[in-house]
């Protein structure tokens, strides 16, 4: 079991713009294993520092090629256009068609401080831009229509009034079941 809370929509750390990690240190390898469960656990294929609370430029991912990290990551260029079901662990059991480039190229470091450069497409690409929005206080909502936000807002708002998301049922038709970032 993890020890670590996931963060859910209207908590505001989820808000914040992260810092850049200036210390790679061992609390943050130690975090990192501990979110890494967390996103197994979930389960989800990406979680960023900020959805446990951490206000800090880092986020674990497995797109089943086993687990990552990426600190500090920064697109450097960006093309092609994807429409895609898209969910968010902070935002539970809510999906959106969400349109985002399909390529990027992106630099980052590793657990050891290394600079690594990757290029990523499709369903890689989309995992690293959901986690990097996380990182600058992005949330899926903020690619909403206004009336798409309404109506998931009045459903995020319900289920805090009941206290619990867990035993509640989407209450919008998702097209395909995607538990995400
Ligand atoms: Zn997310």
């Amino acid at each position: 079991m993890s020890s670590l809370r996931i963060r859910v929509y209207g908590d505001p750390v989820l808000r914040r713009v992260s810092e850049e990690v200036t210390d790679l240190d061992g609390k943050i390898a130690m975090l990192c294993e501990q979110m890494i469960a967390a996103m197994y656990e979930a389960p989800g294929i990406g979680l960023a520092a900020p959805q446990v609370g951490v206000s800090q430029r880092f986020f674990v991912y497995d797109f089943g090629e086993g687990p990552g990290v990426l600190v500090n990551p920064d697109i450097v260029e960006s093309d092609g256009e994807w429409s895609y079901n898209e969910g968010c662990l902070s935002v539970p059991e809510l999906a959106w068609e969400i349109v985002r480039p399909r390529r990027i190229y992106l630099k980052a470091h590793d657990l050891e401080g290394n600079e690594v450069t990757i290029e990523a497409e499709d369903l890689q690409a989309r995992l690293f831009q959901h986690e990097m929005d996380h990182l600058n206080g992005k949330m899926l909502l903020d690619y909403l229509t206004d009336e798409q936000r309404r109506e998931a807002k009045g459903i995020l708002r319900q289920r805090a009034m009941r206290g619990s998301s867990a035993s509640s049922k989407p209450p919008i038709a998702v097209s395909q079941k995607l538990t995400f970032p």
